[in-house]
């Protein structure tokens, strides 16, 4: 199924920012505050895909199951859509024509594994929750990620697919400026991170992207390093993000946002404050759309974004639909 951000039907407007669909009989209506206190599991993920990702979330999370298998399976939900060109192998290829994938996950015990720069592999969150379980290590990256990839049974695939090959033939031609930052649009800010709570009160996160569209070959972007793109601290709570990774590193945006919470800020504080840092740490606003999701220990959700536009999908036991995220600034 193919979902596009711009295009998405909302309905059951709840607030000023909220845009939440009611699932079932069982849906309330929310508050107009994103602070909502929870009672039992939930999980948030970035833009429209995460829609049916917390629908696969949800089906271990309903069950009692573990938050760590609940965003892996999310995740791989994201990465099979071969629709989705900025996540898993129907992903735009870099600026030499290779699909090269980013990825990472991370647990209550603050375990976490993560690969980059790999290539020829379908599900990267799944080698990235390999390499968490199976190695010393947390990052593996390009020809050594893929080698691991293989010895542990993943199958290799060809990629980028025919018709995103035939998209960046066509950039090539048109676009001599490599260096250039990129336009704001789907093509570049569509990664997924999914953080969830289990029946337990356990939190884990991952987070899934193909990165900045035609990036030079061998960027690394924010979502597969740990602190960056994805943080969970399971006595504070858990945050991911989206949009500009060169921006998103320089703050260590994901582990910055727990940090806040940490010392007393309610999630949407703390995104809104790492926003701010972002803003505060650019003087070149160009292509600077970052978009932060982020859940405490009590279920509290909040999110925020450098511009309008970026929106998250959650799902509780009375919830599931989109969610407008405030923001800094218009366009
Ligand atoms: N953060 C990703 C990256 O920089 C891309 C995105 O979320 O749009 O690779």
């Amino acid at each position: 199924m193919e979902l596009k951000r711009r295009t998405f039907f909302k309905w059951g407007l709840t607030g000023a920012a909220l845009s939440l669909i009611k699932p079932s009989q069982a849906a309330q209506m929310v508050t107009s505050t994103f602070e909502t206190k929870i009672n039992g599991p939930i999980v948030i993920s970035t833009w429209v895909h995460g829609l049916e990702a917390n629908k696969a979330a949800w089906e271990i999370l309903s069950k009692g199951g573990k938050a760590l298998d609940a965003v892996e399976k999310a995740a791989r939900v994201t990465e099979a859509d071969i629709t989705n060109r900025s996540v898993g192998i129907g992903g735009r290829p870099d600026r030499d024509g290779h699909l090269t994938l980013d990825a990472c996950i991370m647990d209550e015990q603050s375990r976490c594994g993560s690969v980059a720069f790999l290539e020829g592999i379908d599900h990267p969150v799944s080698v990235a929750r390999r390499v968490m379980e199976k190695t010393q290590h947390v990052m593996l990256v390009g020809e050594g990620a893929y080698q691991f990839a293989i010895e542990q049974g993943f199958k290799k695939v060809k990629t980028p697919l025919p018709e995103v090959k035939e998209d960046w033939k066509k950039w090539k031609k048109e676009n001599k400026d490599l260096f250039k930052k990129p336009e704001i649009n789907h093509e570049n800010h569509d990664t997924i991170g999914i953080i969830a709570m289990d029946a337990n009160g356990d939190l884990s996160g991952s987070c899934t992207t193909s990165g900045w569209a035609y990036k030079l070959h061998g960027r690394v972007g924010d979502s597969p390093i740990i602190g960056a793109g994805l943080f969970v601290d399971n006595e504070v709570g858990a945050a991911c993000v989206t949009g500009l990774g060169e921006a998103i590193i320089k703050v260590a945006g994901s582990h910055t946002v727990v940090e806040l919470m940490r010392h007393g800020m309610t999630p949407q504080e703390a995104c809104k404050a790492a926003v701010e840092r972002i803003i505060s740490k650019n003087k070149d606003m160009t292509g600077l759309q970052c978009g932060f999701i982020a859940l405490d220990k009590k279920g509290n959700v909040g999110a925020y974004s450098v511009f309008n536009g970026f929106n998250y999908a959650k799902r509780t036991n009375t919830e599931e639909g989109m969610v407008d995220a405030l923001f800094d600034r218009k366009w």
